[in-house]
Formats: structure tokens, sequence, C-alpha cells
């Protein structure tokens, strides 16, 4: 449930089987989040958002509305961007180098630009869309290396280097960019 809030802007409530009290932490978007016992209705947790209010403001890194809006926003945008070049991209560099994979996902985790899994699903950020193409592409071919290679071995790094034999060094400049939106 989300609560519209004049100060806080919006709420998640999260309901919460074990729960008995009520607990106020930050979301990852920067939101308000509130942990409420499973049968708390709206009106009630309204009534306790109300009465922790100065608590809150005291307490906790809340992101002022405005600029939760504009982040949101930008989320929006660049998932948009994303869907419209990741898959395609990926689809190019496994056919050229003979990859088979199953799915494509575009995720916006805050801490990884790619991932690999065993049943051959691709995970691709979001994030890679704001980075120069040569380090999105670096990333697009890693996790395709992946797909031979379940690890950072030896052989995995020399099917990367056959690939993009800058590798290294796009790897080094990938860490001045962060992946979270
Ligand atoms: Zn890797």
């Amino acid at each position: 449930m989300i609560i519209k809030d004049a100060e806080f802007g919006e709420v998640i409530v999260r309901k919460n089987p074990l729960s008995r009290g009520v607990k106020f932490s930050v979301s990852t978007s920067g939101r308000l989040q509130m942990s409420v016992p499973k049968y708390t209705s709206e009106f009630l947790a309204k009534r306790f958002l109300n009465s922790n209010r100065k608590v809150i403001r005291e307490k906790l890194p809340i992101k002022d509305p405005g600029e939760q809006r504009a982040r949101d926003y930008q989320k929006k945008l660049l998932m948009k961007r994303a869907k419209e070049y990741l898959p395609y991209r990926l689809e190019y560099y496994a056919k050229l180098y003979n990859y088979k994979y199953d799915k494509c996902r575009l995720t916006h985790a805050n801490t990884r630009w790619g991932s690999c899994s065993s049943n051959r699903t691709i995970s691709l950020n979001i994030g890679l869309m704001k980075v120069p193409e040569k380090l999105r592409d670096y990333v697009i071919l890693h996790e395709l290396a992946h797909l031979n290679h379940m690890d950072h071995s030896r052989a995995f790094w020399q099917e990367v280097g056959s690939h993009d034999k800058n590798y290294k060094i796009h790897e080094k400049k990938l860490k001045m960019f962060s992946p979270g939106v």
C-alpha cells in the first residue's frame, strides 16, 4: 500500500505478519517506508505516520518529493531507452560470437552492471545507457563469456580478451561510474 503524504511524498507501507509494532526506514529510492502489523488499515497507518513526524524528520534522510519525482522520471526514461537498445545489442554480439543465451532481463540494481545466471539468463543494468558505448559493449561481452565460464578464471578472461582486447582498461574505467539510477 502507498500513502500520499504532503510532507514525505509517497510513503510505502509494507504489511509484515511478524511485526508487532511500526518501524520506519528509508527505501533504496529514498522514500519513507513503514513496516506495520498485518491487519493495519490505511487509516491507522496514517495515524502512526502523523504521530511520528518529528522523529522521522530528525532521524531519517528522506528525499524531498520533488527530487523523488525527478528521479522516477529519469529512471523511466532510462528504462525506455534501455529496452530499445540493450536486448538488441546483446543479440548482436551473441550472434557475432556464437553464444546461446536464454533470456535478457533489464535490471536497475544499485550494485552491478550485469550478471549471467546458470539458467543462461543475462541481466543488464539500465544504467549502462549512461556510460560510453565501449564500456557498455564490454559489459555485454563479459556477461556473454560467463555463458562458457561461470567464474573469473584465466580461461574466462582469455575469452573476454579475444572479443575485447582493451577489456582491462574498460573494466577500470567502468569503476568511475555507478550503476545506480
Ligand atoms: Zn563477471
